[in-house]
C-alpha cells in the first residue's frame, strides 16, 4: 500500500483516506478515540467497527471526496464491509472492483519489520528492499541515517510493526479481513494479484485489473482501496454516472 497507494492517488487524482493513519493521528493528538485505540492498536488487534466506521463515514461526507476517494486499512472485517456497502448504496454508488494483493505470512515479517515511513507524505522505505539515499551501505539503520529521499526529513517506525504485533494482525487478518473477498466474490469483481514479486509487475496487475473496471460499462465514482496485513486490497465503488476518472 505505501508503495502502490500513493501512484493510484497521482493516476486517478483522487484522495485516499487510511485508517490506521487517522487512528495514529489521533492517538498523538490524545483524542478520546485516540485513547481507546492505542493499546490495541500497539499490540496488532483490531480497533472497534464502530469507531472506524465513523471515520469512515463523516470523511466520505466531505467534498473533496465528491468525485472519488481512495479508502486504506478499511474495511476490514465483515461487518464494516457491510456498513460501506450501506454508505455507498445511500449514495447511489457500490464496490465494483476489489484487487486483493497477496503476500504469503511467512515473507511478511521482514518486509514489516523492515519498514520505515516518512510520516507527512506516507512514502514508505525498506531498509533491504528500498532503502533511503541517507542510508551508507552496511551501516545499522537509525533515525539519523533513515531520511526521506525528498525531504530529507527523518523516517520514523511505527510502533505496531514488530515480529509479535504482527502475529496478531495476521491473525486477524485471517479470520476477519478474509472473509471480506468471499463478501465480494460472488459479484465478480474480486482480483488477486501476486504481491510476492518485483514492484513494477505487482503493479502492472493493479492497473490490469483497475482498467478492466474502468473499461466497463460502468464509470467510477469512488475508489475504495483496503490495506490489510498480508495482502492489499483495493476496492473500486461506481456510481452509474457520466463520471470519467482522470
Ligand atoms: P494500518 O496502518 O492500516 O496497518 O492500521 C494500523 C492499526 O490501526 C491496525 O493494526 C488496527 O489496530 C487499526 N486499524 C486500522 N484500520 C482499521 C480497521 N478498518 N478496523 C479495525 N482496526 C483498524
Amino acid at each position: 500500500m505505501g508503495t502502490h497507494g500513493p501512484k493510484i492517488v497521482e493516476s486517478r487524482n483522487i484522495p485516499q483516506l487510511s485508517t490506521g493513519d487517522m487512528l495514529r493521528a489521533a492517538v498523538a493528538a490524545g483524542t478520546d478515540v485516540g485513547k481507546k485505540a492505542k493499546a490495541i492498536m500497539d499490540s496488532g488487534g483490531l480497533v472497534t467497527d464502530e469507531i472506524v466506521i465513523g471515520i469512515i463515514k463523516d470523511e466520505i461526507a466531505k467534498p473533496e471526496c465528491q468525485n472519488g476517494f481512495i479508502l486504506d486499512g478499511f474495511p476490514r472485517t465483515l461487518a464494516q464491509a457491510n456498513a460501506l456497502d450501506q454508505m455507498l448504496a445511500a449514495r447511489g454508488e457500490k464496490v465494483n472492483c476489489v484487487i486483493a494483493l497477496e503476500v504469503p505470512d511467512s515473507v511478511l515479517e521482514e518486509r514489516i519489520c523492515g519498514r520505515w515511513i516518512h510520516k507527512a507524505s506516507g512514502r514508505s522505505y525498506h531498509v533491504k528492499f528500498a532503502p533511503p539515499k541517507s542510508l551508507p551501505a552496511g551501516a545499522k539503520p537509525s533515525a539519523s541515517n533513515m531520511k526521506d529521499d525528498m525531504t530529507g526529513e527523518a523516517l520514523m517506525q511505527r510502533s505496531d510493526d514488530t515480529a509479535e504485533a504482527l502475529k496478531k494482525r495476521l491473525s486477524s487478518y485471517h479470520a476477519e479481513t478474509v472473509p471480506i473477498l468471499k463478501h465480494y466474490e460472488p459479484a465478480g469483481i474480486v482480483t488477486r494479484c501476486n504481491a510476492n514479486q518485483a514492484m513494477d509487475k505487482v503493479w502492472g496487475e493493479i492497473e490490469g485489473a483497475l482498467n478492466k473496471t474502468s473499461s466497463g460499462s460502468w464509470s467510477w465514482k469512488s475508489l475504495a482501496f483496503m490495506t490489510l496485513q498480508a495482502a492489499f486490497v483495493y476496492a473500486v465503488c461506481s456510481k452509474r454516472f457520466n463520471l470519467k476518472l482522470v
